[in-house]
């Protein structure tokens, strides 16, 4: 496999595998071994989903060095995560609501993980055969609510606070990856995967003695310094080395 993304035609949703702009359906299970129609089907009338429908979101803070400077947050002994709420993602192409026109709210870019095997207590070196793949993914946080309140999960947690896809890349060296985020075509965020303090295997081993993870769960796996603030009107890309960028604008 290599760029999987899910699709919508109609009342019909698919898996498919991107190649060079073409599509060609996926037939059996995304997670399983499936396989690919030999001919493409148009991208004409599709309308692009988010690449999975998990049953939960983890994310991880303060997982690169320079972010949790900024922050003002001692580094974490191990990694410390959260759950965002699934009905918070969005697909490539939507549109970020600021829910409070007075509060603070941030881009945050990050390299996302997609569990592809149910796996729970796996070491980091066994981690990466539970892997799907990569996307790219967006943490979108209410500052104001985040500051204001020592649990994250409400602060995150706002209906489009969580842009994921376009597809995930299935055949990708995870840990030494750019990593940008424009606002407005201006370099925002600027940084590499191998900054990770706890890298993706680690952090899936982590998460996997906590809570059992199920094919298509994504884990976010923290923002690199440069957060800052987004207004009505901006245009949103991360642009992660290997991956299809994800653009998104802000109502
Ligand atoms: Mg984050």
């Amino acid at each position: 496999m290599a760029a999987i993304g899910r699709f919508q035609k109609g009342d019909e949703i698919f898996h498919a595998k991107v190649v060079d702009g073409e599509l060609f359906r996926l037939q059996g299970d995304v997670f399983g071994s499936p396989s690919f129609e030999k001919k493409p089907t148009p991208f004409k009338g599709l309308r692009t989903l988010t690449p999975v429908n998990p049953s939960k979101v983890i994310c991880v803070g303060l997982n690169y060095a320079d972010h949790a400077r900024e922050a003002n947050k001692p580094l974490p002994k191990e990694p410390l995560f959260w759950l965002k709420a699934p009905t918070s993602l969005i697909p490539d192409g939507a549109k970020i609501e600021i829910p409070f026109a007075t509060h603070r709210v941030d881009f945050e870019a990050e390299l996302a993980v997609v569990i592809g095997r149910r796996v729970r207590n796996v070491t980091p070196a066994a981690a990466a055969r539970y892997i799907f793949g990569y996307t790219a993914a967006q943490d979108v946080s209410d500052r104001t609510i985040q500051n204001a309140e020592s649990q994250w999960a409400r602060a995150k947690s706002f209906d489009t606070f969580t842009p994921l896809g376009p597809y995930v890349e299935t055949k990708i060296d995870p840990h030494d990856l750019t990593i940008q985020l424009f606002q407005n075509g201006q370099l925002r965020q600027n940084s590499n995967t191998s900054q990770l303090i706890f890298n993706c295997f680690d952090v899936v081993s982590f998460i996997s003695t906590n809570m059992t993870l199920l094919p298509g769960d994504v884990i976010l796996t923290g923002t690199p310094s440069g957060v800052g603030a987004i207004e009505s009107g901006d245009r949103l890309e991360v642009r992660i080395q290997g991956l299809a960028p994800l653009v998104n604008t802000v109502k």
